[in-house]
């Protein structure tokens, strides 16, 4: 490909908002266009990194059997409501959904309720189980804040993998040679992906996990425990185990410190907040601060029903899927619960949820809220003066927090979530109309479902921003639009360099390598920046000074090294390439 027929236009400086360098990059070096935010178009440079990841995808999951198709993006809106998604996909869903002549369509986000639909009009016998399909789509997603490029989008392009089993071991079968898939995946585009237990969000069942790549740019955050092997991604991870015997040793030690004084009430005028409690109690906290306190915050669990979580002061609180806090009209219409003195000394006939870390009471106690108005209590110890009903991880987990499997500390580190995978089970083949196969005593049976999601888009952004530096990209060879970047110093204006340039392009492209052939006539160092811009992994270089000994110069972009060979030996130098 000639860069004067390509359609591509290297900037000098990335537009304002473009925040992060692989963004900035894929921009500035003509691989995408913004058209609006969260939304953008792949240029041909652009398309053809994502041909190639899509490449290696299909390849790996192909050698294990799964099958390409492709689902429509519009998807009746009756489908939803028939597994209920239509309500549980939470706020994204409304925006999606289109009218047409043909009624309410959703614009998928991702196709369960489509693929049960197709297969399971086909596969009605265990005999055609198990089976994977997987479809490369573009998908839609109602961000509220777009970034990063290619990272949070709006619309995206994705692969999404849909397994079908007779019974759950064969799922997990099933799911573990599609894990083995995706880490040959991620190999060939050498990133290193951390498979970590996730939490199952909108898409429903027991097993999961979230392939994270370590990045400094990421927004989701993991833990990693510094002694065993758990890695969690913050949502799913537990915060330490409850021990019964702590909690009553923490007693113990609470009261000859607090030498029998207990339950103090404390008069803590205001709105209540954090900062202003530990604040007016300085003095009896201490060091302490907001970690001598508990905060106490209603909501509704996934049936409706009033809960009352716990979670020290210092830690803000992660909702359990399905769950929500009380709102202003809430707590008007409750009358029960006074806002910013809620505690749980005294209350009764609601549950109690407490994160584990609740069970670590400081030497002075708790202070609590007091329930009723201006007031806190102090001195408070879990077991002696009140009692929690379900003991769950609800705090954000920090540095330094214990390990639920060894009790050693985890560390927490930031990422990019790549990929994502669902043992699903029968979640959805026990709502949907039909979802079943007959068993081999003919009996009918519901599928064992699983879901599994690359982000191929995303991908592209991943890797860029794990390969490049201060002057561009540095595509790995798996994935690089182009192998060799051919550039004639001078262009078309040194007649013999064009066409000795000319020539090694023919001779590559007839060998089979990709070459992208920079024939402008434009300065060597508009010529040179463009190349390391665009990161093509090898820059060919023909000048007239080379010409006459015979040479060209080829230089690695990765690490900058130069040689000079032969024009002669192009041969080898190829045959070296392809492999
Ligand atoms: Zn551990």
């Amino acid at each position: 490909m000639r860069i004067s027929r390509l359609l591509v236009k290297t900037l000098r400086e990335a537009p304002s908002d473009a925040e992060v360098e692989s963004h900035k990059l894929l921009l500035r070096a003509g691989y995408i266009q913004r058209l609006a935010s969260g939304v953008q178009t792949y240029l041909p440079l652009g398309l053809k990194v994502l041909a190639n990841i899509s490449s290696i995808i299909r390849q790996e999951l192909d050698a294990v059997g799964a099958q390409e198709m492709l689902m429509p993006v519009l998807q009746p809106l009756e489908l939803w409501e028939e597994s209920g998604r239509d309500k549980s996909f939470g706020e994204i869903l409304p925006a999606f959904v289109v009218t047409g002549r043909g009624g309410k369509f959703v614009l998928g986000p991702t196709h369960e309720e489509v693929v049960t639909r197709t297969v399971s009009a086909i596969a009605e016998s265990w005999r055609n189980l198990p089976v994977t399909v997987y479809q490369l789509q573009t998908k839609f997603r109602d961000e509220a804040r777009p970034r990063f490029g290619l990272l949070r989008t709006r619309e995206l392009l994705m692969c999404d993998a849909y397994s079908f089993d007779a019974d759950k071991d064969s799922m997990a079968a099933t799911y573990e040679v599609i894990r083995l898939a995706y880490n040959s995946i991620f190999s060939r585009l050498s990133l290193e992906v951390v498979p970590v237990e996730a939490s199952s969000g909108a898409i429903g069942g027991d097993v999961n996990h979230e392939y994270m790549v370590p990045s400094s740019i990421g927004e989701d955050l993991f833990v990693s425990c510094t002694s065993c092997d758990y890695k969690a991604n913050v949502e799913a991870a537990k915060g330490g185990k409850v021990d019964e015997s702590d909690i009553e040793a923490n007693l113990a030690e609470g009261l000859k410190n607090s030498q029998g004084v207990d339950n103090l009430e404390f008069y803590t005028p205001g709105s209540g907040s954090i900062a202003e409690i530990a604040d007016q109690l300085s003095s009896h906290l201490g060091k302490l601060g907001s970690k001598g306190l508990i905060q106490a915050l209603v909501g509704k669990d996934e049936n409706g029903k009033d809960v009352v979580m716990l979670v020290p002061g210092s830690r803000s609180v992660v909702l359990p899927f399905g769950w929500k806090l009380y709102e202003e009209e809430d707590f008007d219409v409750s009358k029960r619960f006074i806002k910013g003195f809620i505690g749980p000394v005294g209350l009764e006939g609601v549950t109690i949820v407490a994160d584990p870390l609740v069970s670590a009471s400081p030497s002075v106690g708790w202070v609590v809220g007091g329930n009723k108005a201006d007031t806190h209590i102090g001195g408070v110890f879990p077991r002696r003066d009140f009692n929690v009903d379900i003991w769950m991880s609800l705090a954000q987990v920090e540095d330094g927090d214990l390990c639920p499997i060894c009790n050693s500390q985890v560390a927490l580190r930031r990422s990019v979530e790549a990929a994502h995978t669902f043992q699903l089970g029968l979640t959805y083949s026990s709502k949907m109309e039909g979802a079943t196969f007959l068993d081999k005593s003919g009996t009918s049976s519901q599928y064992w479902m699983g879901c599994y999601g690359i982000g191929v888009s995303r991908l592209m952004a991943v890797v860029a921003e794990a390969n490049c530096d201060n002057k561009g990209l540095i595509w790995p060879k798996a994935i690089a639009p182009f192998l060799i970047h051919v550039i004639a110093i001078g262009g078309t204006k040194d007649e013999k360099v064009f066409q000795s340039a000319e020539k090694v392009v023919g001779e590559l492209e007839d060998a089979g390598i990709e070459v992208l052939f920079d024939d402008r006539e434009v300065s060597a160092g508009v010529a040179f920046n463009d190349a390391d811009l665009i990161g093509i992994p090898w820059q060919l270089v023909i000048g007239a000074k080379g010409l006459a000994k015979g040479v060209f110069e080829l230089k690695n972009r990765r690490n900058g090294e130069k040689e000079e060979h032969s024009l002669e030996d192009l041969a080898i130098l190829i045959r070296d390439l392809l492999v």
